[in-house]
């Protein structure tokens, strides 16, 4: 545990609220942890990973934040407004009546400011990172043992780069239909808005034998559909730095596939320069795959999309979308886009626009762009007025909304 801090408590301090419980013969203290999920299916995944250590290390998992002793805020940092509604959630456990929670960060927000928490929310008692989540239940035990005594600690954890396969393992699942299976972690494609590369690390490819085994596991358990999770999925097993597995996508989706037991498996999120044709062969051919992609665009205009640093153009991007269609026959295509980025003018966003309209997605998650730390499009000006990211918001959402109307139809 090196990264601590001693906090000098004044002698009203509360101590820590705790029950007692007979475990195994011996008597145990056990704590009531809430974990409290901000942000995207990889945090989803990451609470359900949290629950699942704490549980076996003897703490009750809790739906009820007001009862709990431990609340976790698992994070977000990809947008400001991710980041503010967490400090007021965290403020509300703070002020909550009756005895204050042992109160801990993880996910981005634990990468993003690391120590610095302390400073902006002093009632936080630990920072874990999202490579680090595998010693919190050490973190805690080191919390609760100095809480409440003139020595308090704060504890924070933030310099992990790789998390140990072993944490997948502890069959605590939240659905008992639909599991989350992470198969790569970080991100290393660095376009220009996202915080993702800098909190999250660089892309590490989870062994597909030991990805394998936890979705037997899955399955035994009685699920029979799972998700592939990455947040740059298709390039699983790319011989990049941190690779860790000779097993490519492709293979991977096949090797699932063939899972006795499973029913339908599909995979987030897919980068556009990493996907190819035989890619929309798999999810065509594979029966228990999902006709279904999620392939992100974020903007329609050759000059935005080489600011963000996406690396592929409009008419690369068209291409997949017609092959996509082509090959995946009735196949869903979905995006996210994001509208108002540093220096798109209009003819840039009408490029979006069109663009929306030419592919015909079946959903679109549509964004107002967001200043993030860290990131190259923090050096240039927010200059797209609110007011004008809204109109442009509204108009693609509208859009958006009759082609989706459209195509249920
Ligand atoms: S591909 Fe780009 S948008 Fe997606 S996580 Fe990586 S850096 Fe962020």
């Amino acid at each position: 545990m090196k990264n601590q801090i001693d906090r000098n408590l004044s002698p009203h301090d509360l101590p820590l609220k705790a029950r007692q419980i007979k475990a195994g013969g011996m008597t145990a203290k056990c704590l009531d942890i809430n974990i409290k999920t901000f942000g995207c299916q990889m945090n989803v995944r990451d609470s359900e990973v949290i629950g699942g250590l704490l549980a076996r290390a003897g703490y009750e998992i809790t739906d009820d934040e007001e009862k709990a002793d431990i609340v976790i805020f698992n994070t977000c940092s990809v947008r400001q407004m991710a980041e503010n509604r967490v400090w007021s959630a965290v403020g509300n456990a703070v002020n909550r009546k009756g005895v204050p929670p042992i109160i801990g960060i993880s996910g981005c927000m634990a990468n993003n400011y690391r120590e610095a928490i302390f400073e902006k929310a002093p009632a936080v008692d630990f920072v874990v990172g999202t490579a680090d989540i595998g010693k919190l239940p050490e973190i805690i035990k080191e919390i609760q043992k100095h809480k409440g005594s003139l020595n308090e600690k704060k504890i924070y954890e933030t310099d992990a780069e790789f998390r140990e396969d072993e944490i997948y393992h502890t069959g605590f699942r939240l659905d008992k239909e639909h599991a989350f299976v992470v198969i790569s972690e970080g991100c290393e494609n660095f376009c220009s808005y996202c915080v993702v590369p800098y909190v999250r690390g660089k892309l590490r490819s989870r062994n597909a034998e030991d990805i394998l085994k936890e979705i037997k596991a899955d399955v035994d358990a009685g699920i029979s559909k799972i998700t592939l999770l990455g947040q740059n999925v298709n390039a699983y097993g790319s011989p990049v730095t941190g690779h860790r597995s000779p097993v490519n996508f492709i293979e991977l989706l096949k090797k699932v596939n063939v899972i006795p037991g499973l029913k339908e498996f599909t995979f987030v999120t897919s980068h556009p320069k990493d996907t190819a044709i035989e890619l929309f062969k798999a999810i065509a051919e594979l029966d228990k795959l999902r006709k279904y992609m999620h392939l992100p665009v974020q903007s329609g205009s050759d000059r935005i999309l080489k600011m963000m640093n996406r690396r592929y153009t409009r008419e690369n991007y068209l291409n997949l979308a017609r092959s996509y269609r082509e090959i995946v026959k009735g196949g869903e295509l979905t995006t996210d886009i994001i509208v108002g980025f540093p220096g798109e003018t209009e003819k840039d966003f009408q490029d979006t626009f069109d663009l929306v309209k030419e592919v015909e997605f079946n959903a679109g998650f549509i964004f107002k762009y967001s200043p993030r730390p860290h990131t190259e499009a923090l050096k240039w000006p927010d200059d797209v007025p609110r007011e004008e990211k809204e109109r442009r918001h509204a108009l693609i959402l509208e859009l958006q909304r009759k082609i989706s109307k459209k195509l249920k139809a």
